[in-house]
Order: structure tokens, then sequence, then C-alpha cells
């Protein structure tokens, strides 16, 4: 099994509510962690701080994010069962924002700088989470998956808000009128 890429249309779908965490679903939590990990290891720069069921094929409302982005030792992943947001607040923050579904390009996207959420956790409780700053960031474009809804459309016509990452690990902007405006891969139903 490995994370399917744009244009692929299930990365374009709402997925469905998970009614009981069953046997189905640990196994799609336990796949989408062992993804992130693998994904990791060809990726020098890069981390995999959170995965969404819809990147696996995964017709579900489950997202997993990483105990601590910083530290590529730290293996843990928290999965979050349906997850959904409260509430957003804050001003708006523009950040570097990448996608295991969107190969190679990056964005800055505007984000709310804070975030409240709320979902069940793998053992069916119900959990908030008050989050700012990075976490947010990546609670939202998690949940976001969940509705169809890809880092990119945020910053779709934004000239200056696409970069790649060189071989040197480093971002660097790319030409939008060049490489971006008519991407069928990154916006396929573009007329
Ligand atoms: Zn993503």
């Amino acid at each position: 099994m490995n994370i399917i890429t744009t244009p692929d249309p299930r990365l374009r779908q709402k997925c469905k509510k998970v009614n009981h965490v069953d046997d189905e679903v640990r196994e799609m939590v336990k796949n989408m962690i062992q993804n992130c990990l693998d994904w990791e290891k060809d990726h020098e720069f890069e981390i995999s701080a959170a995965l969404a069921a819809p990147q696996l094929g995964y017709d579900r409302r489950i997202i997993v994010v990483r105990e601590d982005t910083d530290n590529k030792e730290n293996a843990e992943f928290i999965p979050l069962i349906n997850p959904e947001v409260i509430k957003t607040e804050g001003k708006t923050i523009y950040d570097y924002e990448g996608c295991l579904s969107v190969p190679s390009i990056y964005g800055k996207v505007p984000r709310p700088s804070k975030a409240r959420i709320k979902a069940q956790t793998i053992d069916g409780q119900d959990v908030r989470i008050k989050a700012d700053g990075f976490l947010a960031r990546t609670l939202l474009h998690e949940i976001d998956h969940l509705n169809g809804i890809l880092f990119i459309d945020h910053i779709k016509g934004v000239k200056d808000a696409f970069y790649r990452l060189n071989d040197k690990g480093d971002l660097e902007p790319v030409d939008y009128d060049k490489e971006i405006a008519n991407n069928k891969q990154l916006f396929p139903d573009e007329d």
C-alpha cells in the first residue's frame, strides 16, 4: 500500500464518519503510521508530520499526527477519529506547507494561528485540542483532507506562494505561470 498523490480523485472525496473504532479502523491507523515512516526513509530533508486516511485511499474520517515534529527519531503518532474544527482564532499566518500527496511542491499557505478541535481517540474517548502554531496548521491541513481539500487549493492563483525543495533541502520559488497555472497534476479540473 502506498500514499496516493494528485490528481487521484480519492483525494477529492468527502470522507465518511467512523461510527465504531473496530479492527478495520485500527488496521487503517496502523497502515497510516507505517506509511508515514516508510515515506520518510526516502525523504532525507523532510519529516512526515501527519497523514489523513484518504491519502491511502481510505474513505474515512481518520488522521494521525506526529507526537513531536521536531524530532525524526520519535516515531510516535497520535490517531484522531472524526476530528472537527470547532473554532479558529487569531490572526492569519502565512507559512510553508507540504503534503505527502503533492510531491515536491510546497506552498506558503494562509491559516488562522489558533484552532480548537474535537475528535475521538482510538479508545473512543472524546478529546478537545486547543492548538496553535504548527500544530494548528497541521490539524487544519489534515481535516481539510477529510473534506477533499488540499493545501494548494488555498493558494491557487497566488503567483509567489509556490516553492520546491531542491537537492540541498532548501525551498526555492517556483514560477507560477510556467509550472503551476496549467499543471494538470495539481489542478486537473481547471478548464
Ligand atoms: Zn496533506
